[in-house]
This record gives C-alpha cells, structure tokens and sequence, in this order.
C-alpha cells in the first residue's frame, strides 16, 4: 500500500472513530536526530541500557548513566517536534484525539504544544531528575555542571540522596497513576493509532493489546514489523512523518 493509501485509510478510520488515542514510541522522534534504541542505528548498537538495581547500587553503573546522558544532551537540547508530531498534536487539538501515551522521555510532546494533562508519560521524562529517596526536582543543568567538573554523580543537595535522571530505567518500578491513566485511555478507545514502536517493552507494549482486546481498531505504523502487527487492522511500515503529514488538513468533527 502507498503512503497515500495508508493516510487516506487513517483519515477514515479517524472520521468514524468516537474516541482516538495516540501511543507513540522512538520511532516519531529519530526525524529530530534523537536515535531510538532498537534501529539499525539505535542506541543500543553500541551501549546496553543500565538496570535500575545496578544504578543505585554501584557508583560506576551511575557514572556511566551520567556520561552516556551527557553524551547525548546536545542532541537532545536541539530536538524540535517532528512532522509525526505535529500532525498528533493537531489531532488532539481539533478534538480528533484524546490523548498521547508516550514511552518517550524527549518532552517533544509537550514542545508541539499538547498539554501535560493530554499526554501520558509511561516512562518518565528526560528533561530534569529527581531524588530516589526525598524526590525533589533536580535540573539537568545543575547535574551537567557538577558530573562535568568532578566526573563524580551528583547527589542531593536537600538529602544527599542518589539522584537520577526522571525516567524509568528497566527494573525499576512503573509510575502507577501514568499506568491507570493509560488503561483507562486505552479501555475508553473505539481507535487506537501506534506511531514508531517495536513493541517489545512491556508493560507499555501492553496497552495496543488491551485497547484490541476490547474491540477498538489498531492501527500500527512503523519502519519495522513488530509483533502485533497480525493483530492491527491497518498496518503501514513506512516512515512515520510521510504517513501523518496528510492528517494536517483534517478539521474537528461536525457536531450533531
Ligand atoms: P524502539 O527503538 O524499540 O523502536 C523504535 C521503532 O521505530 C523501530 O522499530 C523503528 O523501525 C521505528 N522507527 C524509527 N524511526 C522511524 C520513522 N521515522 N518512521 C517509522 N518508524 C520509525 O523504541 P520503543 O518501542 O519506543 O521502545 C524503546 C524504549 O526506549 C522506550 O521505552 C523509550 O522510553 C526509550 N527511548 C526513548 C527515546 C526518546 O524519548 N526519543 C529514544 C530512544 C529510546
């Protein structure tokens, strides 16, 4: 099927839907030069994640954490919202979507002007860190510039707890408020659209399941097959800025 095709289909499938959802992963955010991990370019090419228990227990596990976010900052710092992203933000802001659950941490969401209220963070975000034990905020330009002089990781000025960037590393615990809110968005769904996952992390990858299982239209548009693509009703494996730059023109729902 064509990118024409695959936008043409979306754009019905949108227009008979009474309640969409959105569920993006790295894939809407490699256009802004942010790799994703499991692409032939991915992250984790060169460097395999680093497990919550190892980060808090071994002062060269953080180390590395650090040197690898540090690594990746400017790229992260120049990142603008994608055309993926434009076109999701423009969805919800005609009413077309509810909302966006994200496994991204990029805050790009965010930056295409959707409001925090409309996007669920499953894993955390990027942007700033916290302390594991009192949980205060710490900005990344504070830790950047204690790592850069000392090479050392930053602790917590209030509690001299460990501090780590605000996303959730494998092994660590899931938000519980961000996971409800996502069940609730994907059992409350008669249309459930994936934008750039492999669908491979779980519990996140979890979600297209429920939303199926339920009776919604799944629709999965990314490079690369993923394991559910036997289960969606429309799948294009196709870059995700070519297919969702049509939906641009699409207008809100006329009332009855
Ligand atoms: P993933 O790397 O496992 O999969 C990304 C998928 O997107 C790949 O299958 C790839 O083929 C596809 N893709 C890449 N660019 C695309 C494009 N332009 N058009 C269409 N498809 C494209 O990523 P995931 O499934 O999100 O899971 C990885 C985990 O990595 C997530 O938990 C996330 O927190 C984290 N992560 C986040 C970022 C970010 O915030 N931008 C970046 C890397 C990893």
């Amino acid at each position: 099927m064509t990118v024409k095709n695959i936008a043409a289909k979306i754009k019905g499938m949108i227009e008979v839907s009474n309640h969409c959802v959105v569920f993006t992963g790295a894939g809407i955010s490699t256009e802004s030069g942010i790799p994703d991990f499991r692409s032939p370019t991915g992250l984790w090419k060169n460097n395999m994640p680093i497990d919550f228990r190892d980060f808090v227990e071994s002062e060269e596990a953080r180390i590395e954490a650090w040197r690898r976010k540090f690594a990746l900052e400017d790229r992260f710092l120049a990142a603008r919202p994608t055309r993926g992203h434009k076109a999701v933000a423009h969805l919800i802001e005609i009413g077309r979507a509810a909302n966006v659950i994200t496994q991204n941490i990029d805050n790009l969401h965010q930056a295409s002007g959707i409001n925090d209220g409309q996007i669920i963070e499953l894993h955390g975000n990027g942007t700033y860190a916290t302390c594991l034990s009192c949980h205060r905020r710490c900005e990344m330009r504070w830790i950047g510039d204690v790592f850069k002089a000392s090479g050392t990781p930053p602790e917590c000025t209030h509690c001299g707890g460990i501090v780590k960037s605000a996303t959730i590393s494998f092994g660590q615990s899931m938000p519980e408020q961000k996971m409800h809110d996502a069940e609730a968005a994907s059992l409350a769904c008669d249309l459930f659209i994936v934008l750039g996952s492999s669908l491979v992390v779980f519990p996140a990858a979890g979600f297209p399941v429920i939303a199926k299982r339920n009776g919604a239209k799944l629709i999965i548009i990314n490079r690369e097959e993923t394991e559910l693509d036997t289960i969606a009703d429309l799948v294009g494996h196709k870059d995700i800025g070519d297919v969702m730059v049509p939906l641009m023109d699409m207008t809100a729902a006329k009332k009855n």
